[in-house]
């Protein structure tokens, strides 16, 4: 509500009501609750583009559509007081909007496609033909930030800033490129967990009908982690570096660890956080000449650069003039240690694997689990992407006055929508349809052929 507006006048009830709204987020400072969440599924969630999303194309009248394809998707919801109800399904995008405008959810999890629908699963299995099966589900990956707790200093478990964030920006850029020049997937969404990490979902046709096993290659192909909590080493080379991984390293590891990780972790501030390194370089003199350095400088340091970037400096001076291949090899263990995504190695393999909806809203932090672009997702702030109490705050100041269509247009996740409809849906639409016809066309090309002899 602005002055002006407020001094208006005409506008009484909406003064009232904003005034109100008011009090109600002073009083819930998180700003989540569930007439708020009322208010966001009725007025502001893309129910639409969801449906449109899940359908993959199925909604259309193209012949090749399949009309049951959106009702065998699996939805779950958790409701206040964690209550889950899984197995939810729905033929249409009313029904599914009905749905989570009566029950409210607090949290909206998609898992997959299956071969019947799941809420009708019990009639299948009594009937005696028990076929109930997964057959579909995106590739999809979870980074979250709690993984790195040995790694970044600025927060511990669900806490996350802008220090430490540019582990996730590090996380999207590797596996994005992967995913698109290695495994040539093209339609990829990258979504703000709402609070301390990141999903990605692949949504080409290809991804989709991956199995297990394909799917849990795909994930060993991004794990280098070999180590344990007890091991120095979480990473340990031999032989030559993988084309992917010395692609990852060059472009975008090498940097984000001496730009950012450096100085905004200080990774060598203090002895116990250089002794860590330190034990990861198989040569003890050379570790040993360095800690003695060390102990010398942090008594008498005069210089001016940061200190990080100092014993930076030296220790990679020292391991890269040896002539042990091992030691120079030691330098990139050190950066992957640091800077190389981890990803939850479960959630790829298995495609019952549920994963929260976009455009949730985090209960604990009430920020909008908005899409990420990762072509600027180094610009990319969690701390400030929309939460449910500043959009209602938005809708407010936007008075009685604005068209309903206009409503999201005015707040500030009205530009997360227009993303993801521009950069992901209607591409995914386009090449969906593509797939349906070409599909349609060979089958078409196969009847005539049987029939021509
Ligand atoms: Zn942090």
């Amino acid at each position: 509500m602005t002055k002006d507006k407020a001094e208006g006048g005409g506008d009484d009830m909406l003064l009232d009501g904003c005034e109100f709204e008011q009090r109600q987020r002073n009083a819930v400072p998180e700003g989540f609750n569930s007439n708020y969440l009322k208010l966001y599924y009725g007025k502001l969630f893309p129910h639409i583009d969801i449906y449109k999303w899940m359908s993959y194309g199925n909604d259309g009248k193209h012949p090749s559509c399949d009309p049951s394809y959106f009702g065998r998707r699996e939805f779950s919801f958790t409701l206040e007081n964690d209550i889950y109800l899984r197995f939810q399904s729905f033929n249409s995008t009313a029904e599914l909007e009905n749905s989570i405008k009566d029950k409210c959810p607090f949290k909206i999890d998609i898992g997959p496609v299956y071969s019947v629908d799941p809420s009708k699963r019990h009639a299948y299995a009594q009937s005696g033909d028990n076929v109930f099966t997964p057959m579909e589900r995106e590739l999809i990956f979870d980074i979250d930030i709690t993984d790195y707790d040995d790694v970044r200093y600025c927060c511990s478990g669900a806490d996350v800033c802008l220090d430490c964030w540019p582990l996730m920006t590090i996380a999207i850029k590797v596996i994005d490129t992967a995913l698109r020049d290695d495994f040539g997937f093209n339609n990829i969404l990258w979504v703000y967990s709402g609070r301390r990490g990141v999903h990605c979902w692949v949504c080409d046709g290809r991804a989709r009908r991956l199995t297990n096993e394909q799917r849990a290659a795909i994930a060993e192909y991004f794990h280098v982690y070999r180590g344990n909590e007890n091991s120095h080493k979480k990473v340990s080379f031999q032989g030559p570096l993988h084309p992917f991984l010395v692609r990852s390293y060059n472009e975008v590891l090498e940097t984000f660890f001496e730009e950012k990780l450096l100085c905004g972790q200080q990774l060598f501030a203090t002895e116990e956080r250089f002794e860590k390194i330190l034990n990861m370089i198989p040569e003890q003199s050379i570790a040993s000449e360095l800690w003695g350095k060390w102990q010398e400088t942090r008594r008498s340091s005069t210089s001016k650069e940061d200190i990080n970037i100092v014993r930076w400096k030296q220790l990679k001076r020292l391991l890269q003039s040896g002539k042990q291949k091992g030691l120079r090899k030691c330098v990139e263990e050190i950066i992957f240690t640091y800077a190389y995504p981890r990803i939850d190695m479960e959630v790829s393999k298995h495609m019952n694997h549920l994963l929260k909806a976009p455009f949730c809203v985090h209960p604990k932090t009430g920020r909008v689990c908005v899409p990420i672009d990762p072509s600027h997702c180094e610009d990319f702030d969690p701390t400030t992407v929309p939460t449910l109490s500043t959009l209602l705050e938005e809708l407010n100041m936007c008075g009685s006055e604005v068209e309903i269509d206009n409503e999201l247009d005015r707040t500030s996740l009205g530009q997360s929508i227009k993303f993801f409809r521009s950069s992901f849906l209607q591409p995914l639409l386009k090449s969906c349809k593509e797939d349906m016809e070409s599909s349609y066309n060979a089958k078409i090309q196969q009847s005539k052929n049987s029939l021509s002899w």
